[in-house]
C-alpha cells in the first residue's frame, strides 16, 4: 500500500504526554537514550564529579575550566539564519522528518535542527518500493514528501507543538536552553514548481503557522488543558534548503535561490551535488581509494554544475543575499547517482542513489575543495555518511547543521543520536573545550593557546549569527575586516575561522587513508538466520521496532498459548463435518506487529529482521480504520475495535462481532453464531455447502483484539 496516513494530533499528544508522565520509554525509545543536555552527558560520563548541580542557559567559558580534562560547563548550542539550536546535530530531509512521530522522536534523542522532508508540487508520487537499502552501505530510490502538501504543513507544525509541550510538561526534564530547536524547510525541484500557488501556501502556512496552530491548540485533550495556551510557535522555519534533481542545470538553481531569497524572503542554501568533484575524482576517491565497485554513469555529470561553475553561481549568489539582508550558504552534499545493484531495490530502476560511508569522503573532499575558494566565509551545512566516530569531527569543522539519515536507519534507530552527543561530549571534555568554538580551536591543536576571553568573544560573536544577512557579514573575518566594531572579536573570530579551515584540511586528508570508509569495511551485511517469519513468534530482537524511522512497528504482549485448530465443513446435506489438527502453539510472550497508516514499505525492518519475509509483510499489520482495511484489499491485515474485528489472512476477509457473550464470526460463505463461553459449539450456522469454517481465525481475532485493546501504548489500541 505504501501510502502514509498522519496520525491526529489529540491522541499522539495523549501518548506523548503519558509516556513522558509514565517514566519509561517515550515512543518506544528507551528512557536512558533521551537526551537532556550535555551536562547530564558529562554526569553520565564522570559521575558527579565533574558536574555542578545547574547548567546555565548560555554557559560561557572560564578559566577554571580552560584546562584538559576539567571541563564542568558544556555548551553544544550553534546558530543557523541567525537563530540558536542546542545542537548542531539533526536529521537530513528524508524519512526521519516525515511524520509528526518522527520528529518527536530525534528531538526526545537530542537532534535539534531538523531537515524537514522536501516538498514539491508533485505530491502524489508513486515511488518504487522497497526504497531504501542500508544493508552495507546506503542507496535509495526515494523521493520526496510522501503526504500531500497540506498533509506536510500540518505534520510540521503538529511536531513543532509536540516538541514545545513536552519541553514544557517538565517531564522531559531538559538544562536550561536544550529545549531550543530549529526546523529548515527543504523545497524542490524546479522553479515552475517552487511558484506554484499550492507550493507557495504551504510556505506561507510554515511562516504564518497561525490558523493551524490556533486549530490545533483546541485539539489537545482535556487532561492537558493547562497547556493550551502555550505561546506556540507561529514561524515555524526562516530558511529553505533548495533541493534540485540530480542533473539541474546551474542556471535554474540559482533562479530557483533568487526567487526564494528575493520573493518568498527566506535565507536559503543550496544543496550541491557529489558530482562537483569531477568524473575523474569522484570516480578515483569511489573506486582506486575506497575500493568500490558501484559506477557512477557518466549521465550523472551531464547537466550537474561543474566546481567552477558553482563557485561562481555561490559568488553570485552571496552577492544577491546580501542585497536582500538574507542568509546564503551551501549543503555538501546531496546522495551520489550510481547504476542501482539490483539485488535489493526494485530492478526497473536502473539508477539509485548512493549514501553512507563513500560519501561521507567525496563531501567532506568537496567541503575542502570549497573551502580553499571560499575560506569559511559561506556557511556550510553537512550530510554524508554521518555517524557515531564522525559527528565530532564534523562539528569541529565549523560545519552547521550536521545531519544524519542513512545511520539512523540501523539497529538503534534514532537512540543512536544519543552516542553521538557522548562521542561529541567524550571528545569536548578531551580537550577541555566547553562550547563549540573551542572544540573547533582545540580539536586538532589549531590554537592550544587560546585564551578564556578569546574563547569568550568567539562565542559571543557566534551567537550572534552566522547566516543571517548583515550580521553574518560581522562575524566571519574575512568578510568583517571593515563592518566588525570590535577588533579583539575579530581576532577571535579570525582564530576560529583559521582553526575551521585548519581542521578540513587535516581532516579531509584524513580519510582519503581512513580504512573505516573502505568497502572491504562496509561489505559486511545484517545477519540473517535463514529461517522464516512468521504471525506469530520470532527470533525475538527487536530490532524491527527501532530501526523504523516512521515508527510502524512495534511490540506487544500474548500470553503463551496453545490454540486449537478446528475446521468445520458444512456437508452437501445439510449437515457439519468437524476437523481438528495440530494445534497452533504460541510460544513467545513478546510478538511483533505494524501499524500499516506510519508504514511506507520502505523495506528497512527487512533488511535488519534476521528472519526472512520482512516484519512489515508477515507480522499482523493493523489499520488505523475501517475505511483504509477495506480499501487495501491486496494487504492481510486488522482492523480492531471493541465490538467488531476485521481480519484478513490470505486475501480472504473475515469478521468478528461481539456484543456482551453472543460471538459472531464471518468468514467467505459462512456466518456461526457462539456464545462466548462455548467458541467450539455454534449457536446457529449457516454456510454455502462446501464450505469450510477455520475457527483458528475467530480465536486470532479475539486475542490480536484482547491483547491490542488493552496495551495502552500502541497506535492500534489508541
Ligand atoms: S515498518 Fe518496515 S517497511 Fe514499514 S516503514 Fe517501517 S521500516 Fe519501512
Ligand atoms: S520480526 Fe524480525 S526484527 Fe522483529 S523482533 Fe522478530 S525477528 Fe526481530
Amino acid at each position: 500500500m505504501a501510502h502514509l496516513i498522519p496520525y491526529p494530533f489529540g491522541k499522539l499528544v495523549t501518548r506523548v504526554l503519558r509516556e513522558l508522565d509514565a517514566g519509561g520509554a517515550v515512543l518506544d525509545l528507551p528512557r536512558e537514550k533521551i537526551v537532556r543536555g550535555p551536562l547530564s552527558m558529562l554526569r553520565a560520563l564522570d559521575g558527579p564529579r565533574a558536574a555542578p548541580s545547574s547548567n546555565p542557559p548560555h554557559p560561557q567559558p572560564s578559566a577554571s575550566t580552560e584546562a584538559v580534562g576539567a571541563v564542568s560547563t558544556l555548551d553544544w548550542s550553534v546558530h543557523m539564519h541567525g537563530a540558536r539550536a542546542a545542537t548542531p546535530l539533526g536529521p537530513a530531509a528524508g524519512p526521519h522528518t516525515q511524520l509528526a512521530q518522527n520528529i518527536v522522536l530525534g528531538y526526545l534523542a537530542g537532534l535539534r535542527i531538523f531537515e524537514l522532508k522536501t516538498v514539491q508540487i508533485m505530491d502524489e508520487l508513486a515511488i518504487p518500493r522497497p526504497c531504501i537499502d542500508v544493508r552495507t552501505v546506503g542507496y535509495n530510490v526515494e523521493w520526496s514528501q510522501e503526504l500531500k502538501l497540506e498533509q506536510s504543513l500540518e505534520e510540521y507544525v503538529k511536531a513543532s507543538m509536540l516538541l514545545e509541550l513536552a519541553a514544557a510538561s517538565e517531564k522531559l526534564e531538559l538544562e536550561p536552553g536544550f529545549d531550543e530547536f530549529l526546523f529548515d524547510m527543504s523545497v524542490g525541484y524546479d522553479l515552475a514548481g517552487i511558484r506554484h500557488e499550492r507550493v507557495q501556501a504551504f510556505l506561507d502556512g510554515m511562516l504564518d503557522a497561525r490558523a493551524t496552530v490556533d486549530r490545533l491548540r483546541r485539539e489537545i485533550p482535556a487532561e492537558w488543558k493547562h497547556l493550551r495556551e502555550l505561546p506556540f510557535r507561529t514561524k515555524l522555519s526562516s530558511g529553505i534548503t533548495l533541493s534540485t534533481f540530480h542533473g539541474c542545470p546551474p542556471g535554474e538553481i540559482e533562479s530557483i535561490s533568487r526567487h526564494l531569497m528575493g520573493k518568498v524572503g527566506v535565507h536559503c542554501i543550496v544543496k550541491l551535488n557529489p558530482t562537483l568533484n569531477g568524473p575523474v575524482e569522484a570516480r578515483r576517491i569511489l573506486k582506486d581509494v575506497l575500493g568500490y565497485g558501484q559506477t557512477i554513469p557518466d549521465s550523472a555529470f551531464a547537466n550537474d554544475p561543474t566546481f567552477d561553475e558553482a563557485c561562481a553561481m555561490v559568488t553570485r549568489l552571496e552577492s544577491a543575499a546580501r542585497a536582500c539582508g538574507r542568509g546564503f550558504g551551501v549543503k555538501f552534499s546531496n546522495t551520489l547517482v550510481v547504476e542501482n545493484p539490483g539485488d535489493f531495490l526494485p530492478k526497473a530502476e536502473k539508477l539509485a542513489y548512493l549514501s553512507g560511508a563513500p560519501l561521507h569522503v567525496l563531501a567532506t573532499t568537496l567541503v575542502r575543495r570549497f573551502r580553499d575558494v571560499f575560506g569559511d566565509r559561506v556557511p556550510i551545512s553537512f550530510s554524508a555518511g554521518i555517524d557515531r566516530k564522525n559527528f565530532p569531527d564534523a562539528v569541529a569543522l565549523g560545519l552547521v547543521p550536521v545531519t544524519v539519515c542513512t545511520d539512523l536507519l540501523r539497529p538503534g534507530g534514532y537512540a543512536r543520536a544519543h552516542g553521538y552527543l557522548v562521542e561529541l561530549a567524550q571528545r569536548m571534555r578531551d580537550v577541555g573545550a566547553t562550547n563549540i568554538e573551542e572544540f573547533t580551536l582545540r580539536a586538532h591543536g589549531a590554537a592550544t593557546t587560546t585564551s578564556a576571553s578569546d574563547a569568550k568573544a568567539n562565542s559571543t560573536d557566534a551567537r550572534q549569527g552566522s547566516t543571517d544577512g548583515e550580521r553574518s557579514s560581522k562575524s566571519a573575518p574575512n568578510r568583517s575586516a571593515t563592518s566588525s566594531p570590535d577588533a579583539s572579536t575579530a581576532s577571535s573570530a579570525s582564530r576560529v575561522s583559521a582553526a575551521r579551515l585548519h581542521n578540513t584540511r587535516l581532516y579531509a586528508t584524513s580519510l582519503l587513508t581512513n580504512p573505516r570508509y573502505t568497502a572491504a569495511q562496509n561489505a559486511k551485511p545484517p545477519k540473517k538466520v535463514g529461517t522464516l517469519l512468521e504471525l506469530f513468534d520470532c527470533v525475538s530482537c527487536d530490532k524491527c521496532v527501532p530501526v523504523c524511522p516512521n515508527h510502524a512497528n512495534f511490540r506487544y504482549t500474548l500470553p503463551k498459548t496453545t490454540l486449537p485448530v478446528v475446521k468445520l465443513v458444512r456437508e452437501r446435506d445439510g449437515s457439519w463435518t468437524r476437523r481438528e489438527l495440530a494445534p497452533l502453539v504460541i510460544e513467545e510472550q513478546h510478538q511483533w506487529a505494524n501499524f500499516a497508516d506510519f508504514c511506507n514499505e520502505c523495506g528497512n525492518c527487512d533488511v535488519f529482521c534476521p528472519e526472512d519475509g520482512g516484519p512489515y509483510i508477515v507480522k499482523p499489520r493493523f489499520f488505523g480504520s475501517r475505511s483504509q482495511w477495506e480499501r487495501w484489499t491486496s494487504h492481510d491485515g486488522f482492523f480492531v475495535t471493541r465490538e467488531l474485528v476485521l481480519g484478513r489472512f490470505e486475501g480472504r476477509a473475515y469478521e468478528l462481532e461481539q456484543h456482551g457473550a453472543r460471538v459472531t464470526f464471518r468468514g467467505p460463505g459462512f456466518e456461526l453464531e457462539f456464545n462466548e463461553s462455548r467458541l467450539d459449539l455454534p449457536l446457529s450456522a449457516r454456510a454455502d455447502a462446501g464450505v469450510e469454517a477455520d475457527l483458528t481465525h475467530l480465536h486470532i481475532l479475539r486475542w490480536l483484539r484482547d491483547t491490542v485493546l488493552s496495551a495502552p501504548t500502541n497506535y492500534a489500541a489508541s
